[in-house]
């Protein structure tokens, strides 16, 4: 009887005895340094394949078209959409080009910080641009992050939302925009440094440094505490676009006092006359960042800082019915799924954005408002078998639901 031969791999014909690991198939065997081989095969061709359509997308998504779009959804804000648009094109240039361009020119990361009032359209701008891009998109919140060690959530929480939001897709992750609201709120307590440790504020922000510079960090599939026994996913922030977001308040000062001294130095940029002293926002930079307490280090990863304007009764009044998705095309909607032609009265449209103002609620507080006036019908009509077929929401009706609806409730909205 014939001896059976020494065991080889199939592929390279190694022997048994020479490689870590051979692998049994029903008529061959593989050895592990095959095995990485194919697989880095495979997954360079999976990413050209990628850069391929990233170039495609790009190709479409040019910045002007970006913001036309973000112009469907949200009113107003110009400069921060052109800044946006340019920020996010040049980020899905830079991963589309990774490692193809032989001048070897590395573009940085172009992480955004956006800085205005709340309710003016900082997550919608961000979400807006998430879904144009169709990448996985996540909100997180800083004021529940402190110091690794602390109560609270590790930094890395913010990557367990995105990988949530990518079905814990990592490759999907890897590209994908996460939103963090409320960065103001970890700025450095004071200038000095105490003997207390600032758990929730520069400690954060060095946390946060990791994340926003592009590295592997590894991610809690659960979130919340680091866990010693917990199997981590290693996520690369590498081509994560980060957006900040943050109301800072009483940054106008730090504003006011740097555009004073500035103006009356040799080189000022703009005179003390020029200034517009209603919107000081728009002048801010990353040195009133630093003076409202963000570090240096947190400010220098987060190279594109643009401002929102507060939004002024007309825009308000704007936000109500031109947007894709504006609030009085939803209850149109709501209505004629009814069967019912719906309509408002201009003087509703003005009540509404008047005690917006008057309750200082902003955009946020349109829907709280809408809502009031309209719970009645929203009740009334799906079982009321002779409901009019056209039905116009006048000033009058406007008036006495809201009468009758309770302030605080309108507070909470
Ligand atoms: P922020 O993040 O700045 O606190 P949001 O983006 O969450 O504010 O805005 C709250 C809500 O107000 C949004 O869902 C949106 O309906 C509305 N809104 C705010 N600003 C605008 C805007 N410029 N255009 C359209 N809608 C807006």
């Amino acid at each position: 009887m014939a001896k059976p031969g020494p065991i080889t791999c199939s592929f390279c014909n190694r022997d048994k005895k020479d490689v870590k690991i051979l692998i049994a198939g029903i008529s061959g065997h593989i050895c592990d340094t095959c095995i990485s081989q194919a697989y880095k095969m495979i997954s360079e061709e999976g990413n050209a394949e990628n850069k391929q359509k990233v170039q495609q997308a790009l190709n479409l998504l040019k910045p002007n078209a970006i913001k036309k779009y973000l112009d469907e959804y949200v009113i107003g804000q110009d400069d921060a959409k052109k800044v946006l648009s340019v920020a996010v094109y040049n980020h899905f240039k830079r991963v589309a080009h990774a490692g193809l361009d032989k001048e070897e020119i590395e573009i940085e990361k172009s992480n955004v910080i956006l800085v205005g009032e709340t309710g003016t359209g900082k997550t919608l701008l961000a979400r807006s641009i998430a879904k144009l891009l169709n990448v996985p998109f996540c909100i997180a919140d800083a004021t529940v992050l402190t110091e690794a060690g602390y109560v609270g959530e590790d930094v890395e929480s913010i990557l367990t939302r995105l990988l949530q939001a990518a079905d814990y897709d990592v490759v999907a992750a890897e590209r994908g925009i996460v939103f963090i609201d409320e960065i103001d709120k970890i700025a450095r307590k004071s200038d000095n440094p105490s003997i207390t440790r600032d758990v929730s504020g520069e400690g954060v922000q060095q946390a946060l440094l990791k994340l926003l510079e592009g590295s592997a960090v590894n991610v809690p599939p659960q979130g919340g505490r680091k866990h010693p026994d917990a199997k981590m996913i290693s996520v690369n922030t590498k081509n994560i676009l980060f957006v900040c977001g943050g109301a800072f308040d009483g940054i106008e000062k730090k504003i006011a006092s740097r555009l004073n001294t500035q103006a009356v130095g040799y080189s000022a940029s703009v005179s003390v006359e020029e200034i517009d002293k209603a919107n000081l926002l728009q002048y801010v930079s990353p040195q009133d960042l630093k003076a409202f307490g963000l570090i240096p280090e947190l400010i220098g990863r987060l190279p594109v800082l643009t401002y929102l304007k507060p939004l002024d009764r007309a825009t308000l009044r704007l936000i109500l019915t031109e947007p894709k998705n504006a609030l009085m095309k939803q209850y149109k909607h709501l209505f004629k799924m009814e069967g019912v032609k719906l309509e408002f009265e201009n003087e509703v449209l003005d009540l509404i954005v008047d005690k917006a103002i008057e309750f200082k609620l902003g955009a946020r507080g349109l829907r709280g408002i809408c809502e009031a006036i309209m719970v009645d019908l929203m009740f009334d009509i799906p079982s009321d078998e002779k409901a009019p077929k056209n039905l116009t929401i006048t000033l009058d009706y406007a008036l006495d639901k809201l009468k009758n609806a309770r302030l605080t409730q309108l507070q909470a909205a």
